[in-house]
């Protein structure tokens, strides 16, 4: 693990490029650390400047008599590789690199980077950035602002990695009209020595930080953030933003999988394997950041609401509900309360409606009543302002009866940023405040997430007895290719998976008399390597009775092919026994550049691409996760059956599925891989069509 103590507790700190010039980087750089107080000691460097800010500058780093801890630098892009040749002189021990003008641009900017980065890592120097906007530690004995952001942080569990410094900046700005704060913020710029991972462990064992956000655009090592975030989780939540959705290049659809699995698809499976929690907009962010920065976190689902109208009242329901949270019905004592205390047009069920009349005296009798309830898990607060009271009276009404309640309590303080703001007496008790029904329910979705990931008990991948040399051999033999048909089965065979019984036979064979060991039914197929999807071209028929339906079916399938392929390469036919599920699902794999292989599950056949009931997840799997991805599909109450169907046989899927992941965590020279379809049934599943293409 890299030690960030230099860069995070500096004792002595010395600012290359501080600047007497108001609104340069230079000079707002130096007032924040002034600002907020740091602790330690700044000295100033600018050789053209005897003083700044009041205090002695020095012309460079080495004239400095005591030791640097921390020299940041905003000085000209040339002027960093002198600077840091400096620091690695006189032992300065962390370096950030605020100046942009490096790798971002490329050329000589990145052979530049190389160059400051080759410095520091020969010195032993740890280096943050550069094109970064700094760091800073709220922690009493620190008090390191050493960014150029609008405003000074609040204290608070927040740990906050940032990949842009604009969003590290955005953030922050927004943080200010909210009840949350930070313990430590760095922006990783151009993680060219300290990265996201290098963050996320320190992070993890630092007891000052109680939750993670991250904002990502790209991975510096996609294993290791596995690896590395999974232990984080365990102790705390991790919130990633990870922009860049959209998909850049399409991949060439020579696979299923490879069509449906796109590099976002790999990011999404990557968060869920390590417990990371995604979020897709700031806005989700600052919510789930608020939520996970609240004293006590609701332990259930169950809703009481008080509002004071009906209409936010009835939107915010909708919003929970419709995100699985229930508004259960409230014990006989509340009601009868609720009902004593407050006006007869109230509404005393749940959600209770106090009217904006009754004001603070309203909200005191509901909190007093719902929140001892024990029906439920949590009290959300609802408020709109009505002209005739004041926010400030109903939240100093309901401080105490929250600080006192059985179950957490949330609020919603809905209006101009001054009813935010309002609600401070509350945010300062640690209730999340949100301003709108979609934050509570980001915020409140998030927690249940985490909640389910710790419940979730770790069972290794399953390790099955398999014959792997074999399957080696045929990848050797194989070089860089689609494997052939057979060879394809042999693969699935020697995993232990079922595949149909099967046998191809040469074009000019005598088809009836080779089909001698099969059981009829059977289904003929086309062999060529010119034909991708065989049933397109006529090269499939199924249901073939026996020998004389076999032998015509061997000319009707010769003249489709005539005129459907013509001058594909015949080589031969697949005579296949018919199997007997009759729900189609797929199995795929693919794997994405740096996240290894990618496996997928779903509704196959030919109408997969066109429903996309699918679900993705990374090898290795869990013992449970193949079972997990099945209960993600939008078909999976079908597959287990509904009105009378029998549903089919989900354990023996799940086995299939755990099968291939050891399959292609084992045989990394396997690129893509199709299972489609898989034949599914009562009584278990059978493969019956299968593409594997390995590489070198
Ligand atoms: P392709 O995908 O190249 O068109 P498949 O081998 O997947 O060829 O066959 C196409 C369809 O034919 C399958 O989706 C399935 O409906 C049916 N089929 C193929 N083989 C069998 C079999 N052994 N038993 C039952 N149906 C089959
Ligand atoms: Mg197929």
């Amino acid at each position: 693990m890299k030690d960030l103590t230099p860069i995070f507790s500096p004792r002595s700190i010395a600012v290359v490029g501080a600047s007497s010039r108001p609104l340069s980087v230079g000079w707002e750089t130096m007032n924040s650390i002034l600002r907020f107080g740091f602790t330690g000691t700044v000295y100033p460097v600018n050789p053209k400047a005897p003083e700044i800010n009041g205090i002695q500058a020095y012309p460079s780093i080495a004239e400095i008599s005591e030791p640097v801890d921390l020299a940041i630098m905003v000085v000209k892009r040339d002027l960093v590789l002198p600077a840091m040749k400096q620091c690695a002189e006189v032992g300065v021990k962390g370096v950030i690199v605020i100046t942009a003008g490096f790798k971002e641009l490329g050329g000589e900017g990145a052979a530049l980077e190389e160059k400051i980065t080759a410095v520091a890592r020969e010195a032993g120097i740890v280096m943050v950035g550069p094109n970064c906007m700094g760091v800073f530690n709220t922690y009493p004995g620190v008090k390191l602002n050493a960014t150029f952001a609008r405003f000074d942080p609040k204290r608070g569990p927040v740990g906050f990695i940032s990949q842009s410094g604009a969003m590290g900046a955005q953030i922050l700005d927004f943080s200010s009209e909210r009840h949350f704060g930070f313990s430590k913020f760095i922006s990783i710029g151009n993680k060219s020595d300290i990265d996201e991972n290098d963050a996320l462990e320190v992070f993890t064992r630092d007891e000052e930080v109680g939750v993670i956000i991250l904002y990502l655009e790209s991975f510096a090592d996609a294993a290791r953030f596995r690896e590395v975030c999974l232990e984080a989780s365990r102790v705390k939540p991790v919130v990633v933003f990870k922009a860049g959705r959209s998909e850049a290049g399409a991949k060439a659809a020579s696979s299923h999988t490879g069509a449906l699995a796109g590099s976002d698809t790999a990011v999404d499976a990557l968060l869920a394997s390590c417990g990371a929690l995604r979020v897709d907009t700031v806005g989700e962010l600052l919510s789930v950041s608020q939520l996970f920065s609240a004293e006590r976190l609701p332990e259930g689902d169950r809703i009481a609401m008080v509002t004071n109208a009906g209409g936010p009242g009835i939107i915010a329901t909708d919003e929970l509900e419709n995100a699985g949270f229930v508004f259960p019905e409230l014990e006989e004592r509340t009601v009868a309360k609720l009902k004593e205390q407050l006006p007869p047009e109230a509404s005393c069920a749940n959600p209770a409606d106090v009217l904006p009349g009754t004001g603070a005296k309203g909200y005191e009798i509901a909190v007093e009543a719902l929140s001892d309830d024990k029906n439920i898990d949590m009290l959300l607060v609802l408020w709109t302002t009505p002209v005739m009271v004041k926010t400030k009276w109903v939240v100093d009404a309901i401080k105490p009866l929250c600080e006192k309640s059985r179950v957490p309590v949330i609020g919603m303080f809905s209006g101009a940023s001054d009813v935010m703001l309002d609600a401070a007496p509350l945010g300062e008790l640690g209730i999340p405040i949100f301003s709108h029904a979609p934050g509570v329910r980001a915020g409140l979705v998030a927690g249940r997430r985490y909640r389910e990931w710790l419940e979730r008990k770790a069972v290794p991948p399953i390790a099955f007895d398999v014959e792997r040399h074999k399957v080696a051999a045929i990848i050797d033999k194989a070089g860089e290719s689609w494997l052939e048909a057979e060879d394809a089965f042999v693969v699935l065979e020697c995993y232990g998976l079922p595949v149909a019984r099967s046998k191809v036979v040469a074009a000019d064979a005598d088809i009836a008399a080779e089909a001698g060991g099969l059981r009829y039914p059977l289904v003929m197929k086309v062999v060529s390597p010119d034909i991708l999807h065989k049933s397109d071209a006529g090269g499939v028929i199924v249901g073939i009775q026996n020998s004389d339906e076999l032998m015509q079916a061997k000319n009707n399938m010769l003249g489709a092919l005539d005129k459907n392929a013509a001058g594909a390469k015949i080589e031969g036919f697949l005579l296949q026994e018919m199997a007997f599920g009759e729900t189609e699902l797929i199995v795929g794999v693919n794997r994405e550049p740096g996240f290894g292989p990618l496996i997928m599950c779903g509704l196959g056949g030919v109408y997969v691409e066109v429903l996309k009931d699918i679900a993705f997840s990374l090898a290795p799997l869990d013992g449970d996760e193949p079972a997990r991805m099945l209960g993600r599909l939008r078909s999976a109450p079908i597959l287990r059956g509904v009105r009378g169907s029998k549903g089919v046989d989900i354990d023996a899927i799940a086995d299939v599925i755990s099968r291939v992941s050891q399959l292609v965590t084992e045989h990394p020279r396997i690129e893509q891989l199709d299972i489609n379809p898989l034949m599914a049934g009562v009584g278990g599943c059978v493969a019956v069509d299968a593409r594997i293409k390995v590489v070198k």
